[in-house]
């Protein structure tokens, strides 16, 4: 696409000002992990443990973006990788807006979570690898997906029939089955006090 007379509006209101007015600082949580690791229950509990401290969050997960702005992508490599992208570039503009963004997709490529953390300036890109084993995510199964993915009625399933890469250095390293949901949630809430995200 020619992009020659798109040029750049200069806001006059910065990230900054956005940012201080909210009293936080705002980045991208970002939940990766596979299937029924956990993503969307720790995001979400995080999510209300944040809006009663006050601070301004929003999450992005599966319902709002592959129902809505992702519709028509599906799980192929190159549909998931778009996917990401799309969601990185959300996520950047809610940062813009001084939100604390919380997102929880499966993520599987390292490649696609680099991309987005090189979208984002230092220390916005908080990746938290939500770290379940395979088969305890499978006696899990919540919503009945690995029995569809081992009887192979869904195709490319993240850790059965598609690969899962996960990181080699994540910001937190979170293991469900050796934690509860609520030791999570506090270590999550400890990073980001230890590390100036905001006061509690
Ligand atoms: P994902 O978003 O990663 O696909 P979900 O959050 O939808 O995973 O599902 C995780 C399932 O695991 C839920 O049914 C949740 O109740 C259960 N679970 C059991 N123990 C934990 C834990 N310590 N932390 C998070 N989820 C847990």
């Amino acid at each position: 696409m020619d992009n020659t007379n798109i040029i750049k509006h200069e806001h006059q209101l910065s990230k900054e000002n956005r940012a201080e007015l909210k009293g936080q600082k705002p980045c991208v949580l970002w939940f990766t992990g596979l299937s029924a690791s956990g993503k969307s229950t720790i995001a979400n509990a995080l999510e209300v443990r944040l809006f009663e401290l006050k601070k301004h969050t929003y999450l992005l997960d599966g319902d709002n973006i592959r129902l809505g702005l992702n519709t028509g992508l599906g799980f192929s490599d190159e549909d998931r990788v778009e996917n990401i992208r799309r969601i990185g570039e959300v996520s950047k503009l809610f940062v813009e807006s001084g939100m604390i963004v919380l997102t929880a997709f499966i993520s599987p490529f390292m490649e696609d979570r680099k991309l987005v953390r090189a979208l984002l300036d230092k220390d916005e890109f908080i990746e938290i690898f939500v770290d379940t084993p395979l088969n305890v995510c499978e006696k899990r199964d919540p919503k009945g997906l690995y029995v569809k993915a081992r009887e192979g009625i869904i195709e490319n399933f993240t850790g059965i029939s598609s690969p899962y890469e996960a990181p080699i250095y994540a910001e937190i390293h979170i293991e469900t089955d050796k934690m509860t949901l609520e030791e999570s949630v506090e270590k999550i809430i400890n990073y980001l006090e230890n590390r100036g995200y905001f006061n509690a």
